[in-house]
């Protein structure tokens, strides 16, 4: 579909820029760890970013064998290449270029994510999206979108958005949360093009490039970089613009304000609850 985008836009600007950290994790599986630690708290309710890519079999071959999680939810955004999903829920799904997976984990999910090519490209992210305390302990739920299941517009500068999560220019994602109301975009501007789109005041909100070089106002955001997005009271969403064939995800949501506390693959409010996983995965009782 084709769609207007709002102009004249007040936009928010670059607070900052994070590089990533170059990282292993699963059975050795070689990523960009580009949100965690101390940025958990600045973009609340987002936990981590994880970025992959590569055509080396050997940086992803392992894959993520079976592993608990607590307490969030996982997005995982593949760009290419096809990933199995199995969990201990009895979910079971293939996950192929321009698909994405969200699952919540709630009390708990294992499971393993195993790459289902020998050769070629692997390349996406997983994006962690904390659950509010009330519903840390839900039923866990999951679900494949393949990548006709995505909502797509284009505008009238030829910027192609996926819509994976929220609504952009009105344009409903495949997902909606309540509580954290997350925005999940990947977007596609070709050289000379601009785009805009709304984002509440009240989220938290972050773009990473993944090819090319935006501009957020006069602000460059190089490929391979996140860019925070200040939180500015009057702005009402993003204006950005590419001089180059740019591609990237904008990711925005409603902080949660509560305590996080993270020991690996479970994120509770307190070291009890974190205390109380350990015990319940060592006793079988977490998936
Ligand atoms: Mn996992």
């Amino acid at each position: 579909m084709n769609t207007a985008t709002q102009t004249a836009l007040r936009s928010r600007s670059v607070e900052r820029l994070v590089e990533g950290v170059a990282t292993s994790d699963g059975a050795g599986v070689s990523l960009t760890r580009v949100l965690s630690g101390k940025l958990q708290q600045r973009l609340d309710p987002f936990l981590m970013l994880d970025a992959f890519g590569s055509d080396d079999p050997d940086d992803y071959i392992a894959g993520f064998p079976d592993h608990p999680h607590r307490g969030f939810e996982t997005i995982t955004y593949m760009l290419a290449g096809r990933m199995r999903h199995r969990d201990s829920a009895g979910h079971e799904g293939l996950l192929e270029t321009g698909g994405m997976q969200w699952m919540i984990a709630g009390r708990g999910a294992i499971h393993s994510e195993i790459p289902q090519q020998k050769d070629g490209l692997m390349e996406g992210f997983q994006l962690w999206l904390n659950l509010p305390a009330r519903n840390k302990m839900a039923a866990p739920w999951y679900k494949d979108f393949q990548r006709a299941d995505i909502p797509e517009y284009t505008t009238g500068d030829g910027v192609t958005v996926r819509v994976i999560a929220g609504s952009s220019n009105g344009v409903a994602g495949a997902m909606t949360r309540e509580v954290t109301e997350p925005l999940y975009l990947d977007i596609h501007l070709p050289a000379g093009a601009g785009f805009s789109t709304a984002i509440p005041g009240s989220h938290n909100a972050f773009i990473y490039v993944y090819r090319g070089k935006v501009l957020v106002g006069d602000t460059p955001v190089e490929s391979q970089r996140m860019g925070i997005l200040s939180n500015t009271p009057e702005a009402e969403g993003v204006t950005l613009s590419a001089t180059e064939n740019t591609r990237l995800i904008l990711v925005a949501g409603k902080p949660l304000n509560e305590p996080i506390v993270q020991y690996g693959p479970f994120v509770m409010n307190t070291q009890e609850e974190i205390h109380q996983a350990l015990e319940d995965y060592r006793n079988g009782h977490l998936g």
